[in-house]
Formats: structure tokens, sequence, C-alpha cells
């Protein structure tokens, strides 16, 4: 059994569900689980409604009437008949989200951004479902809040494996064995029936998760890239194909910022050894990028990630005591409390230096329960860029021209901070 996922930018259009529906029909009477995201920007656009809808401005019916009307558009162009389902399916939802944004707000706004966020999959996956359907590629529709249950961690929800896996064995893999089945990424619900979602760009962990408890064959992600680059192609042009990648690579590519991959998805597959491929969408014919448990040694190119919007915190202990062992552990555990991660770290006789994402909330936070042992200067807009498997010529080629802030080599990992 493989387990297939489409992001956004596969199924913005009609005619990019046909595409997906042809790539499916390739695959003949296989039984394939699909995890679909939203359609192209639609996660941004729903996030503009919850935005209007915690502010209360007037704009918020216009912002679901423009998501509205581009998925009716959608499936104008995929059914011909006006009374098909879907149309029924799609009032259904927008009907609940009406309903939701009509009522008081709640107190949570993570809680209300799930609620509202987590509809463009459940748009995406009805049209795609009865699209394929119509194709006649025969296929169940899951709502998958009914298998993958979290924490109730709004916006980062924690997967609860026991009762995902137990949901998924006595839910999914029935409705697999019968046909393929089709549900959304991104999104999964608490015991309670709460709907959570997983972080943004989560749909490439939900197939993964899905991909360890079934103990699928293989796990493609399509994109509209042939397969993981040496950098993301639309800002490096020099950018090579790399056709093979060890579970070991891909997990440091994407923890550095590699946006090709979710950088949850490796622990599930590998943790299994279940090969995932990343494989484009425009042509599917094209051989994609293994990332797997390479056995050998694998010669890679310089790879490199840039992270954008980044802020560097400096840490000054107040008394002058240095920044030994007990400061840095309380101030390691205030990051941890805020669950703000480091992307590069330095330490001084009294200072320390943390750069993170620019999250003003989780920053906040940091400060507030440091502020007693440490003055903290903090500076925005700066950029981290990571170069794994460098050479001193790549090095000079990307910094010559940059104000370096801070720069670090370790065997195979070079990272420099410097601003925008
Ligand atoms: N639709 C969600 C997002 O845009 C999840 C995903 O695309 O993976 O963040
Ligand atoms: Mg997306």
């Amino acid at each position: 059994m493989k387990v297939f996922k489409f992001g956004g930018a596969s199924v913005k259009d009609a005619a990019g569900v046909k595409n997906v529906a042809d790539i499916i029909k390739r695959f003949g009477d296989e039984k394939i689980l699909i995890v679909v995201s939203a359609t192209g920007k639609t996660t941004n656009a729903l996030e503009e409604v919850v935005n209007a809808y915690l502010k209360n401005t007037d704009e918020l019916q216009d912002k679901i009437k423009v998501i509205k009307d581009n998925h009716y558009n959608i499936c104008k162009g995929l059914f011909s008949d006006e009374s098909h389902a879907v149309y029924q399916q799609l009032n259904d939802i927008f009907y609940d989200l009406e309903k939701f944004v009509s009522k008081d707000r709640p107190d949570s706004n993570s809680y209300v951004y799930d609620q509202i966020v987590s509809v463009g999959e459940m748009i995406s996956s009805v049209i795609l479902s009865q699209y394929l359907n119509y194709a006649g590629v025969k296929n169940s529709w899951l709502d998958v809040c009914k298998v993958l249950k979290t924490d109730d961690t709004y916006r980062e929800a924690i997967i609860n494996w026991e009762d995902s896996t137990q949901k998924t064995n006595e839910i999914l893999r029935p409705l697999l064995e019968k046909n393929t089945v089709v549900t959304q990424g991104f999104i999964g619900s608490t015991v309670e029936g709460f709907t959570t979602t997983l972080g943004r760009e989560g749909s490439d962990y939900t197939a993964a998760i899905f991909a360890n408890i079934l103990d699928a064959e293989n796990q493609t992600i399509w994109k509209d890239v042939p397969g993981v680059m040496s950098g993301d192609p639309r800002r490096f042009q020099d950018a090579v194909f790399i056709d093979e990648l060890s579970y070991l690579e891909a997990v440091e590519m994407t923890y550095y910022g590699a946006s090709v991959i979710h950088p949850k998805t490796i622990k599930p597959i590998q943790n299994k050894n279940i090969p995932l491929l990343v494989k484009s969408f425009i042509n599917p014919e094209g051989k994609g990028t293994k990332v797997f448990g390479a056995e050998y040694p694998i010669q890679y190119p310089p790879v490199r990630v840039i992270k954008d919007n980044q802020t560097l915190l400096t840490f000054h202990s107040i008394d002058f005591s240095f920044v030994a062992d007990d400061t840095v552990g309380d101030l390691l555990k205030a990051f941890a409390l805020a669950n703000l991660k480091i992307n590069m770290m330095q330490t001084g006789a009294i200072s320390l230096q943390a750069v993170v994402d620019n999250s003003p909330e989780k920053i906040e936070k940091v400060i507030k329960l440091v502020k007693n042992i440490f003055n903290i200067h903090q500076e925005n807009d700066l950029v981290i860029l990571t170069i794994r498997h460098y050479n001193n010529d790549v090095i000079q080629k990307h910094i010559a021209d940059k104000q370096v802030i801070i720069s670090q080599k370790r065997p195979s990992t070079y990272q420099v901070l410097y601003m925008k």
C-alpha cells in the first residue's frame, strides 16, 4: 500500500485536480491512501478569515466569499452537472463555517484558528474525492479527525500515537482494503472531538504518520519541483537535482529550513524504514528523489538552505556572573517553556546569543522568564544561511557581499547569520 501526499499547488485549479486524477490512474487498481492539502493559497486566505473574525471587521464575509467562489469555480471546471452532490457538500461545510463565525468569540485564539483554518483541507478533499469517483477512480472520503488523534495544543497539536494507531487500524485499514481513500492532511482532533492543526505545511507529516502506522510500502510527496534540489530553485539558479538522500541528510536539511519536506516527516518513515519519494506532479514520469536508509555513503553537492525572518537575542548576565551551567540551564528551560526553537547559538563569558524565528509572542515569553537574570537585546530582520557539505569557494560566493554577524563551522555544516 502506498501513501501519496498532494500539496496545495497540485490542486490549485480544475486542471490541477484533473492532473492528480491522471497520476492516480497510472497506478491502475492499486489502493492508495491520498492525503491532500488545502488548494493553492487557501490556508493563507483562511488565516485572513481568522483575523477578520478575531478583530470583528466588516471584511469577514467578503473574505469567506472569495474562498467560496474560488472553490465553486474549481468545481465548475470539473463537473458538467450543476447539481452534482459536491455542491451540497461544499454548502454544508461553508454553512458550518458561517455558523461558527456568527457566534461569540471563544477565549482561545489558537482554538479559533484551528476550527477555521481546517476548513481548507475539508473542501479540497471533498472536491478531489468526488472528482476521482467521477473520473472512474473509486475511492472513499475519510474525515481524518476520526482517526488522527492529538492533544489540545491548538495550532501545533501533538499526535497521540496510541489512539491514532488504534483508530487507523479500526477505521482506515479496512477502508483501504476495499479501495483508494482520500483524506485531509494537516488536521486532527482531540479526544473530545475538537479539530486541531499540526502546524503550517503539516500535510507531509500526516502522510508520514499514516505510512508508519499502516506499514506502507512507500510514501510519495508530489511537488511542483523535480525532487529535492541542492537549494530552493527559486533562490539559487544553480541548484542541482539530488537523486538520493539518506534519512539523516534529509532530517538535517529540513531541520535547517529546507521547505521541500516538512521537518517532522522523516522520523515516522525512518522508524519503519519506509522509503520517501519526492516527485513532480508536472512530470510524473521523472525519477524524483528517494529518501531512504542508505547503506552506502552518498556524495552530496553543497546544499544551501535559507531561513528568513530571524531574530538575534543577546542575553548579558546582569550581575556579571559567568554564563555557566546553571544560568544556561535556566535560559534553555525558558526557551523550552516558550516552545521557541533555537536555530543558532553562541556563548561568551557573560553573554549568550541565540537566533530564533521571529515569533513575537514566544520571544516575549522567554524574556519575561529570564529578565531578572539577564539584560536582553533584540535584533530583527536577519537571515541564516546553512551550507551542508560546504567548501571555501561556496562560502565565499555566498557571503562576499553580506554583513556577517555570526558564522560557525562544523565538519559538514557551515552556518552564517547576516543582515538582510
Ligand atoms: N494547508 C496547510 C498549509 O498550507 C497544510 C499544508 O499545506 O501542508 O500550511
Ligand atoms: Mg500548503
